[in-house]
């Protein structure tokens, strides 16, 4: 059975969906998920991220994150941690430009925690020189001091989208329409995980609600304030979301998130201000949410491209112009993107980021 005839059973079954459990199916369905069943980055596939842009974002994230872990007094036993890596292109980066910072290699245990199989086997064989394990669960991290990052994966957790209505709300839920996925919503509810956004919204505003990202993010902020470390939480998206920014990608062009599922990788802008509180509240220190442009330039992003530049042939020196753009430029990934840095609070932030 198709993923498009799975839904329809289950939601002729038990009730429409809301956009959480779609998303979940789509992504992550045993044999029919979109992350299950592909690797979807790069030219070939649907998207592409920044360490498949250039490898200048991984170096520099590598060197920050190593830089940290020099201003903590160099702990020689941590945990150097991915989420979600897809093809291990990034974790490769970080490694290759951490190589020659004295002790770091030796002292780090590398774990990633990917849900899909399919990314896991390439994950493996990018990063056989380095032994890395798997996880999967953020439960199982070690009790160790925690350098991690994650680009571009909590975009894809679930969300679930609320519609205001008076002072209550309706939840956007999917359901079927003569025969097909369609949009409707739910029963006027109060929401009490909602509650302080009557305060910014009005009548008709749409907000969207990404519970799974909390507790992973109380999870890490939690090892990183106890044990120490660092955080580079990169991603699209702003302090507060407002509006509808589920996505779905097909082939690097959008297309609606209902017609093809399993088949397209459908994302949600991420809402920064409840992962920041999250790890405050866990106990974490956590840095201005800053530009990803900004970010790079002023880890030295510029020099880098130059270095690498020197001894190239002019089609390819074009190409590294064109990767160092649109990873920094504010029009192209530069501002759109975001990174929030997380620290103990008796360090410093990860360099490239403020207090
Ligand atoms: N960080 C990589 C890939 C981003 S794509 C890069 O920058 O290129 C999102 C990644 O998160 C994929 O590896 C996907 O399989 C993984 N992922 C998505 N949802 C997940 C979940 N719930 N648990 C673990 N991994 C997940």
């Amino acid at each position: 059975m198709s993923l498009t005839g799975h839904l329809l059973a289950r939601i002729a079954q038990d009730g429409p969906l809301s956009v959480a459990d779609y998303m979940t199916e789509c992504l992550l369905h045993p044999t029919h998920g979109y992350y299950t069943t592909r690797d979807p980055l790069g030219v070939q596939g649907d998207f592409i991220t920044a360490p498949e842009i250039s490898q200048m974002f991984g170096e520099l994230v590598g060197l920050s994150l190593a830089q940290s872990w020099l201003d903590q007094g160099h702990p020689d036993h941590i945990v150097l941690v991915e989420l979600g890596p897809g093809r291990g292109t990034l974790m490769a980066d970080i490694l290759r430009a951490t190589r020659n910072v004295p002790g770091f290699h030796d002292a780090a245990e590398i774990l990633l925690l990917e849900a899909s199989p399919t990314l896991r086997g390439i994950q493996a064989q990018t990063l056989q020189d380095h032994s890395p394990k798997w996880i999967d669960t953020v439960a199982d991290l070690p009790d160790a001091p925690l350098f991690l990052v994650a680009n571009e994966f909590f975009d894809a957790l679930p969300i679930r989208q609320f519609l205001r209505d008076g002072n209550g709300w309706r939840e956007r839920l999917i359901g079927i329409e003569d025969g097909e996925l369609a949009f409707g919503l739910g029963p006027r509810a109060p929401q009490v995980a909602l509650k302080d956004r009557l305060a910014d919204t009005k009548d008709g505003d749409l907000i969207e609600l990404c519970a799974a990202a909390i507790p992973i993010m109380t999870v890490i902020a939690g090892h990183i304030g106890t044990y120490g470390g660092a955080g580079l939480i990169v991603d699209y998206g702003d302090w507060h979301s407002l509006g509808d920014t589920l996505q779905a990608l097909k082939n690097h062009e959008p297309t609606d998130p209902l017609t093809t599922p399993g088949h397209a990788d459908l994302t949600a802008h991420l809402d920064f201000e409840p992962l920041a509180l999250a790890a405050r509240a866990a106990g974490c220190a956590h840095s201005r949410l800053t530009a990803q442009g900004v970010f790079l330039d002023r880890l030295g992003i510029t020099t880098r491209a130059q270095a690498l530049a020197r001894p190239l042939e002019e089609s390819e020196r074009n190409t590294l112009i064109a990767a160092h753009r649109r990873l920094t430029h504010p029009e192209e990934m530069g501002n759109l993107f975001k990174v929030l840095g997380l620290y103990p609070t008796y360090a410093a932030p990860p360099p490239g980021l403020e207090p």
